[in-house]
């Protein structure tokens, strides 16, 4: 409950010869705000007279001890304009923060913003703000200020549970770290419950989408280095096909209106030949090749398999007369000029995906480069005191062999991306800040595994904010495997780049880039959905929910024949974060809602999303 009073400076609403409107409007906005609750308690037009004004801040504030006076009016360059003098003489302290907030946002609507002269700061525990005197300017300056108001009031009346509220949400989307993370260096100091939001999925995805939105960059390239990229504007055909009219069959270019009967051949034309000049005359006829140019004034061919030879050169070289079975019809077996491609009409649209297909009907169409959405750049590392390289000759005895790195970039490379591999860093922030930095200098995207939970060494979100003033936009979802999956954003010498910190667990890993670094990368390549393909799917049996939305592998089930029925999918045993071969044998994740008291299980052949991920 925050406790207003509203004090409207006008000599002229005072002396009761003009409506008090911007009182009014204020009072109206207040009380319709919904999430924070304001009273009036008090309401009251005073003339521009300084002492006035003086006595009723002192008062509101000394003895009725409001939470906020907002004043309208007398804030202009009148002569009798004096609201901003009064206030100021009476505060303990300002806060011009306020007053630029009021004054960027009004100078977005009209110039004549600038001529305000408002004051905002505090008195004792109450927040006075100024307002301008017109009722729009005064609702206009107030909906800017109470912004921040609710904060700032709980923050002067000591109201740490409201404070830390905001402090939670702001630090989901700020690059400070939140204050309750403690000193990472002393493992005593360290935060007992995540200081990060837990937002769900679909938020998580959302956030991502908007702050990839400006990263897709178009560029020009070889067709036959385009394949799997996406159209970033349409290509058009440079030249009609065919760009010439063909002769569909191998056989004999005639003259339709001759019907059935004896033909004189009197030429041949073939693909890729000379093409006959002179034109054929009643009774006449070309021997003719698939492909080539209808020439000689023709106007329908006769196949091969229609005719009969009736007279040959001795040696059988030369065919000199055949005989049409079949009376040809104007045009048969002729394609047009143009007929299956025409100059200007478009071979690729925007957003399709160039596949062979594509490659093959833009090399037709004498299209030698394309545009289309550069691939991001993506390094990948791991970290973790625990982890070692395949590759290393003596393993210790308390190291796992790193499996994210190998999983992630075969997953990072088989869709297409160019990946490189920082190797593994050390759960020592310097060696953490130096991999990352290297990505940074050759990634757009850094995708990292291990660091992000709530063990003592668990720095990655911490380096982030501290070297490299990342963003934290996220640090925890609402999912299973996955909850302390991070995404941030920084700038590295002048541009943006996207770090995916994944957690260590190798489900958990993978799962994540499933759902979040693939979706972002292909929205950054140019693809119109985030995931691939989505499916429905029945389950082979019952599952007990948990009380995360859960995302679990799941086999299909391979019918003898192809049915229309729902794919039956079933788990792939135990569903450990750790245990990789859950991975392995599942084609999809299943989708499974958090449980709730009224449905804790879903059936046996119940219906759910799932992804494909093979
Ligand atoms: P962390 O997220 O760093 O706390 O790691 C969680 C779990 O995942 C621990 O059991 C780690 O040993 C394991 N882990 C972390 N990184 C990897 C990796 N690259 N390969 C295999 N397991 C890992
Ligand atoms: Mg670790």
């Amino acid at each position: 409950m925050i406790r207003c009073g509203v004090l409207t400076v006008s000599d002229r609403c005072s002396a009761g010869e003009a409506e008090d409107k911007s009182g009014p409007a204020l009072i109206k906005l207040l009380e319709g705000q919904k999430k924070h609750q304001y009273t009036i308690e008090q309401a009251k037009v005073i003339p521009d007279e300084k002492s006035q004004i003086e006595a009723v801040l002192k008062h509101w504030s000394d003895d009725l001890h409001l939470d906020l006076v907002l004043t309208t009016g007398g804030t202009g360059f009148a002569p009798r304009d004096v609201t901003p003098e009064a206030t100021k003489s009476v505060l303990d302290s300002e806060a011009p923060g306020i007053v630029i907030a009021m004054m960027t946002a009004s100078l977005s609507i009209t110039p004549m913003a600038m001529l305000s002269r408002a004051a905002a700061g505090v008195r004792g525990q109450t927040l006075i703000v100024n307002l301008p005197g017109s009722p729009k300017g005064a609702s206009e300056n107030a909906e800017t200020a109470l912004k921040a108001i609710p904060h700032a009031v709980a923050l002067l009346k000591g109201d740490i549970k409201n404070v830390e509220k905001v402090h939670q949400k702001l630090h989901c989307g700020c690059s400070h770290e939140p204050e309750h993370v403690g000193d990472v260096t002393k493992v005593a100091h360290r935060p007992r419950k995540s200081p990060y939001p837990m937002i769900s999925v679909d938020a998580a995805l959302k956030i991502i989408y908007t702050e990839v939105e400006s990263l897709q960059k178009a560029f020009k390239m070889p067709i036959h280095l385009a394949l799997g990229c996406i159209a970033a504007e349409d290509a058009v055909s440079l030249c009609n096909i065919p760009p010439y009219a063909a002769s569909v069959k191998d056989g004999y270019a005639v003259l339709s209106a001759d019907g059935t009967g004896e033909r004189k051949v009197v030429g041949d034309v073939l693909a890729g030949g000379n093409l006959q000049m002179k034109s054929i005359q009643p009774g006449e006829c070309l021997r003719i090749t698939t492909g080539a140019a209808v020439c000689g004034g023709a106007d329908a061919v006769v196949q091969v398999e229609d005719t009969e030879l009736l007279l040959s050169t001795p040696d059988g070289k030369e065919e000199l007369k055949i005989n049409i079975m079949d009376a040809p019809r104007q045009g048969q077996d002729i394609r047009p000029v143009g007929s299956d491609l025409a100059v200007g009409q478009v071979v690729v649209e925007k957003g399709n995906k160039i596949g062979p297909a594509q490659v093959g009907a833009l090399a037709s169409a004498g299209v030698k480069q394309i545009v289309t959405y550069e691939r991001p750049k993506i390094a990948v590392l791991s970290t973790g005191d625990e982890i070692q390289d395949i590759s290393s000759s003596s393993p210790g005895p308390f190291v796992i062999y790193d499996s994210n790195r190998p999983t992630l970039i075969a997953l990072l490379t088989q869709q297409g991306f160019q990946v490189e591999d920082l190797g593994i860093a050390l759960d020592d922030q310097d060696a953490i800040a130096e991999t990352l930095k290297k990505g940074f200098a050759s990634a757009d995207v850094v995708i990292s595994s291990g660091g992000v939970s709530m063990g003592e060494k668990d720095f990655l979100k911490h380096i982030l904010i501290t070297k490299f003033q990342a963003k934290i936009h996220f640090g925890r979802v609402n999912m299973k495997p996955g909850k302390p999956t991070t995404f941030a954003t920084c700038d590295f010498k002048g541009q943006k780049k996207l770090v995916f910190a994944l957690p260590g667990n190798p489900v958990s890993a993978t799962v994540t880039c499933h759902l979040f670094a693939l979706p972002a990368l292909r929205a950054m390549s140019g693809f119109s959905s985030g995931y691939s393909r989505e499916i429905t799917v029945q389950l082979a049996e019952t599952i007990v929910l948990d009380s995360r939305p859960e995302y679990c592998r799941a086999v299909l089930e391979r019918a003898p024949v192809p049915t229309k029925t729902v794919p039956v999918a079933h788990l792939t045993g135990n569903q450990i974060s750790s245990r990789l071969l859950s991975l392995q044998s599942g084609s999809v994740l299943i989708e499974l809602p958090g449980g709730t008291k009224e449905k804790g299980t879903l059936q046996r052949g119940e219906l759910v999303k799932a992804l494909l991920i093979e």
